[in-house]
């Protein structure tokens, strides 16, 4: 195969070269601007339309991507994405509706809205839904503006200003507390991964407005003290979040409401089906007790005799967003959760926890298992003993690419040394985790006995090694001629 041409869209251009043909205009014409206003440095390339078409497209293969390849990422559940899914999203009468439509008009589109307000209400077991935040993030600050206007309400808002928050929790967890105004008091975990329950005893107070346990937790586990916890807190007249980000492995079989949490959110881009990454568009409904709708976010809507309102609970903690939430993402969770069927969503629980589990009972003469308990749906690995011969969590996630995997999670949670957090997923086959399992054994070899290959891994993908430092603090975001001499 020849090289690929690595030359940029600008440095492909030629004086001359158009890719759109401008039809004749049939208004008339009218002048630019005054010369001051225009800019003369807008460089643009001169290109054909095949040349353009090529680029992009070869730019789209330097992908890597759920729908091509195995993607163990660790806390992103990065599952396969039904294409029913993006079809429906696509239907006109939900894609080509306006938000500030009347609601007469957009009834069908209430109703899933409403509809999938139910089902995450009857899956979580916390029956007050809003689908407004954007983001798993946004869903916590809902929650935590939520916690806060609750104790507000009974005279304790000023004192009540502490989230509590363990130390493997993710790190939206902390920086959303921070936001919204709390002040965030680590929790310790004990030697099997669990919540510290003697310290979080201490640590509870008359100061605590919420105590955040991300279910399952960060290192993959169930917490089993976790009505002990919820307990715990209720007693000093705190509030439990639950993170449920990734809820693979309990929908259906638990739910968080029973388990005693008042307030939670949920990612619809990670549980319930939606492509993800790169930081597209997101949705993190956040869920709470009945009690507590009277504070949850517009929109919320509502059916009145038959017809499906919009509208905003008495004392909602406001907007987070300029219209309903992210409208295509609700369609493609309520496709999911319709296909799926509640026999389907418990399938989906256990064969995620089932999955987890066969990579880690085979994985765990090659690497460390962080916590050698079952897991639920993700198992968190290390590479201490790699390490010892100096090949480093980074250099294995690096070789995985040469193999046509995705490197899983690393360095996450921060409480395992050379953490490698990988989480199969219920969508894969056996000979799927059969091949990544292989695949991890070799590179287990390979780190005995030539530890050189992994430090400059990968070998065969579009870039090797990037100096990583130096991207990040120095990003070349922006094509500059070369100066001329
Ligand atoms: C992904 C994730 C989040 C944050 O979700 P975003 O949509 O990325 O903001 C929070 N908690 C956990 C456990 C997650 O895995």
């Amino acid at each position: 195969m020849a090289a690929m041409d690595r030359r940029l869209l600008m440095e492909r251009s030629v004086a001359g070269r158009r890719a759109v043909t401008v039809p004749e205009p049939d208004v008339p014409l009218t002048p630019l601007p005054d010369a001051s206003l225009l800019r003369d440095d807008l460089l643009l390339p001169e290109v054909t339309e095949g040349e353009v078409v090529r680029y992009f497209t070869l730019l789209s293969q330097l992908n890597f991507s759920v729908d091509t390849q195995y993607y163990p990422l660790g806390s992103c559940t990065m599952k396969y994405n039904p294409k029913l899914n993006d079809e429906m999203a696509s239907l006109p009468g939900f894609s080509e509706i306006h938000p500030l439509q009347a609601d007469e008009t957009v009834q069908g589109a209430l109703r899933v809205i409403h509809e999938l307000q139910e089902m995450l209400g009857e899956i979580t077991g916390l029956p007050g839904v809003s689908v407004g935040p954007l983001a798993g993030a946004q869903g916590e600050f809902a929650g935590l503006l939520i916690a806060r206007a609750f104790h507000e309400d009974r005279g304790e808002g000023a004192v009540r200003n502490v989230a509590l928050i363990p130390d493997s929790a993710h790190g939206t967890n902390p920086a959303s507390a921070a936001m919204a105004g709390l002040e965030v008091v680590t929790v310790p975990s004990d030697e099997h991964g669990n919540v510290s329950v003697d310290d979080l005893r201490n640590l509870a107070n008359e100061r605590t407005a919420v105590f955040m346990l991300t279910i399952p937790n960060t290192v993959g586990l169930f917490e089993p003290n976790i009505l002990e916890i919820t307990k715990i807190i209720h007693d000093t007249g705190g509030l439990v979040y639950a993170d449920g980000a990734n809820l693979n492995a309990l929908l259906g079989l638990a739910k968080l409401g029973e388990l005693g949490f008042d307030i939670a959110h949920s990612n619809l881009h990670k549980t319930f089906s939606t492509p993800h990454g790169g930081g597209g568009p997101g949705s993190g409904p956040v869920l709470v007790t009945e009690e507590l709708a009277k504070y949850l976010p517009a929109p919320i809507v509502s059916e009145n005799d038959g017809k499906f309102v919009l509208g905003s609970p008495d004392r909602t903690v406001g907007r987070l967003n300029g219209f309903q939430g992210s409208f295509g993402i609700v369609v493609r969770a309520y496709t999911y959760i319709r296909l799926m069927g509640l026999e389907g969503i418990k399938a989906v629980a256990r064969n995620a926890i089932i999955n987890a589990n066969y990579v880690q009972s085979q994985l765990k003469d090659d690497f460390d298992v962080a916590y050698d308990r079952f897991c639920m749906h993700e198992t968190v690995m290390s590479a201490r003993r790699q390490k010892a011969n100096g090949v480093s969590a980074l250099d294995i996630s690096k070789r995985l690419i040469d193999y046509g995997i995705h490197p899983p999670t690393m360095y996450f949670p921060l409480i395992v040394p050379e953490a490698l957090m990988i989480e199969p997923t219920e969508t894969e086959s056996k000979e799927t985790l059969d091949a990544f399992i292989a695949v991890m054994k070799k590179i287990a070899e390979e780190a005995d006995a030539s530890p050189e290959l992994l430090h400059s891994a990968p070998h065969n993908a579009a870039n090797t090694r990037l100096d990583e430092a130096t991207a990040a603090r120095k990003p070349v975001l922006r094509w500059e001629p070369e100066a001329a001499d």
